[in-house]
């Protein structure tokens, strides 16, 4: 590697980790952050607080607290770690997209009809976006139900203050999952998608599903790592995870554990038997319980931990 390609390296990754907050695929999103604002203005104004509104928002605790700093050092690696794999992501995900495709045709030959450009978008739409949902919910489940699992997730768990950028403090291996997660859920549907529409899938059909993360996102999704405790409708909160829902997701009391593991639908925690509302419950501290917080008090402790934990798993008799 010549120093141009390190440069270059550097700069990509400078430009990911900025990406959190001047992209609009990003959930941390100027403008996402803005309308999170006045959500929060709602529920100080509500909620009758003796503080300024100020420093209600800007509270030192939150931000700048060892845990908050532990995230934005994580965001940092992370965006180096995903410069690697992008690319062969993005490749992998088309290969599967034409493969699905392919197999489709071997298998069925010719479809006997072909969806309108229109119910392309719209089922398209509606197909990625709830399989989406529906795959990060069984795969969150599997983090918080398979031991070896749960030692990568257990980063995500161990901050004991939220703010908005705590929703990207995942171990880079956890990270690693997703992606995969994601892309298979692209590939398959896209693939399946563009065989019943006779190719009609470009990249505009996929602005549809950035319509709907562009709703859930300017609807309060930053106040979910947050200490602004916004609510739904009691009713809402059968079919979608408030904030509220998700801090108790995040909660240190033995009761919550494995609950409200859903990421925006909460119909799958109600289906699963995992849901717990608003109303359910007082006030949570967050992180892991006081006993392990300290084994997760750094940055790098956060990512060595899984290991050695893992190695603990392995050889204990
Ligand atoms: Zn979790
Ligand atoms: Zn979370």
């Amino acid at each position: 590697m010549d120093y141009k390609a390190i440069l270059a390296f550097l700069n990509d990754g400078i430009e990911l980790v900025l990406g959190y907050i001047n992209s609009p695929s990003k959930r941390t999103y100027y403008l996402y952050l803005l309308s999170s604002l006045l959500l929060t203005l709602y529920v100080y104004v509500r909620t009758k607080r003796k503080e300024s509104f100020v420093s209600f928002v800007l509270n030192r605790k939150v931000w700048l607290s060892r845990s908050a700093c532990i995230d934005y050092g994580l965001i940092a690696f992370n965006s180096f770690f995903k410069l690697l794999l992008i690319a062969p992501f993005l490749l992998f995900g088309l290969k599967l997209a034409f493969n699905t495709n392919d197999f489709l045709l071997a298998q069925f030959g010719y479809a006997s009809f072909s969806l309108s450009t229109t119910e392309t978008l719209v089922l398209y739409t509606i197909s990625l976006s709830i399989l989406n949902d529906f795959m990060t919910y069984i795969v969150h489940w599997l983090y918080h139900k398979v031991p070896l699992l749960w030692e990568f997730h257990k980063i995500h768990h161990s901050a004991t203050t939220m703010n908005p950028f705590t929703q990207y403090r995942l171990h880079p291996i956890e990270l690693l999952i997703n992606n995969m997660k994601g892309i298979l859920v692209f590939g398959i549907t896209t693939g399946v998608f563009d065989y019943l529409s006779e190719h009609q899938i470009s990249k505009w059909t996929y602005l549809g599903v950035n319509v709907f993360s562009f709703i859930f996102y300017s609807w309060g999704a930053n106040l979910r790592h947050s200490h602004v405790k916004l609510k739904y409708f009691n009713f809402l909160e059968y079919i979608f995870i408030s904030p509220v829902q998700h801090q108790v997701h995040h909660s240190d009391n033995p009761e919550h554990y494995d609950k409200n593991l859903g990421s925006r639908l909460a119909i799958w925690d109600w289906l699963f038997g995992t849901l717990v509302r608003s109303r359910q419950v007082e006030n949570v501290t967050f992180g892991l319980g006081q006993k392990d917080n300290k084994n997760y008090s750094s940055f790098m402790k956060n990512l060595w931990m899984p290991f050695q934990n893992i190695f603990k798993l392995f050889t204990k008799k």
